[in-house]
């Protein structure tokens, strides 16, 4: 047994350690007593220029140039033939899951470490999530727990529809997340799902500016999906994109996302349910003069990613870092602990200090309305949670 000496000067010990990282961080942020937040965002270009521009125009609701302008620069950004603008990331995901085909009563295999969004968009599309693991590395959805889960529980029927041999239902999709901007092996995801014929959504919305080689998150699945939201590597207030190489998809998702009005001089006709998804012009602005910005805020968070390398290689927390081949944007830098009570001591500590830092989300499978969905062994994702911590990564001006 321990002595209380023993545990004394442990706890001496650790408070030292936290004590140097965030000493750490407050000159990192140039912030030596007040309050650190884990990301702001940063308006450092034409924000106020635009805005003033949409106001004065009067096209500040749904039609407007600058939307046009936004979707222009999302293809631009991300090569993708085809970008529609929506209200939020998780519009883009419901948007993306419908084109896609997912019906009422059918079945999507996501990630059980993800933000709820990625389920709630399942469930808002009347599907049902399956949730798989992650990898250790790169935090996104694992190819081997996702061929696991697929080999012992779905088989394909003769119309090449993969089924869930539980349920009896269709698996209709698979939707991978590029956790905290760390790209995922998207390519082994893809050639697992070509396998049981399902098409792959990629949630990106944490992941404007992370590729894998030369080619962009979002642009290797049938459809990809962004966010704005204020805490977001860039923001517009509220915004998402849906991104794709497929004309038809592209177009019906801008069907719907519009009411699904049938262009008409001055005739209200609107063909199936529709959406009042797209994106106001006003958020538009906003968001066109952040993007206009992205390559210097991408080096500025690289510039803090490497930083924190540096400090962490000299203790015993691991900074997690890009895959080799890949580029993260760094969005949210994110460090591992060796066990959850020096994670739980940690949260407690910086958060007691004017640092603010967070945990990874709490497991899908932990809420109450996805504790019943099926899953696959979690054993990464629970050892992840219990020892992730996200660490302040706001743009240094
Ligand atoms: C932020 C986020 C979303 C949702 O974006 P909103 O714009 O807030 O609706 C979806 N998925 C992930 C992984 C996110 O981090």
């Amino acid at each position: 047994m321990e002595s209380t000496a023993t545990i004394s000067n442990k706890k001496d010990q650790q408070i030292r350690k936290f004590g140097e990282i965030i000493q750490m961080i407050r000159n990192i942020f140039s912030t030596p007593t007040d309050f650190i937040p884990l990301h702001k965002p940063y308006f450092g270009g034409n924000e106020k220029k635009y805005l003033e521009e949409t106001i004065d125009s009067t096209f500040v609701s749904t039609v407007g140039p600058f939307v046009d302008k936004f979707e222009e620069m999302m293809q631009q950004i991300t090569g993708a033939k085809y970008a529609v603008a929506t209200t939020n990331g998780t519009t883009a995901l419901h948007l993306s899951l419908l084109v896609a085909g997912v019906k009422k009563g059918e079945e999507v295999i996501t990630q059980a470490l993800t933000f709820v969004a990625t389920s709630n968009a399942i469930a808002h599309a009347g599907a049902v999530p399956i949730f798989v693991d992650v990898d250790k590395d790169c935090l996104g959805m694992s190819a081997v727990s996702l061929r696991d889960w697929l080999d012992k529980n779905a088989k394909v029927n003769s119309e090449k529809q993969c089924i869930n041999k539980n349920t009896g239902n269709r698996i209709a999709a698979c939707l991978p997340m590029h956790s905290f901007g760390l790209p995922l092996q998207i390519e082994d995801i893809i050639n697992v799902c070509n396998e049981y014929y399902l098409p792959v959504i990629e949630d990106a919305a944490e992941s404007l500016g992370s590729y894998i080689g030369e080619s962009h998150t979002g642009t290797f699945g049938l459809l990809g999906t962004f966010s704005f939201n204020g805490n977001k590597t860039i923001t517009c207030g509220g915004g998402g994109a849906v991104i794709t190489n497929d004309e038809t998809l592209a177009k019906k998702a801008k069907h719907l996302s519009t009411t699904a009005k049938v262009p008409h001089k001055w005739e209200f006709a609107h063909n199936e349910i529709g959406y009042n998804y797209r994106l106001p012009n006003l958020n538009a602005a906003l968001a066109c003069a952040q993007l206009e910005q992205l390559p210097a805020i991408l080096a500025n968070k690289r510039s803090l990613a490497q930083l924190y390398k540096q400090f962490f290689k000299n203790t015993d927390i691991e900074f997690i870092e890009e895959r080799t081949g890949t580029t993260a944007n760094y969005w949210l830098n994110t460090i591992m602990f060796r066990t959850e009570e020096e994670q739980l001591a940690f949260l407690d500590f910086t958060n007691n200090n004017g640092v603010m830092t967070r945990p990874a989300w709490k497991l899908m499978t932990e809420l109450p309305m996805y504790a019943l969905c099926e899953r696959g062994n979690l054993d990464n994702s629970e050892y992840m949670v219990q020892r992730l911590v996200n660490i302040p990564s706001s743009y240094r001006p």
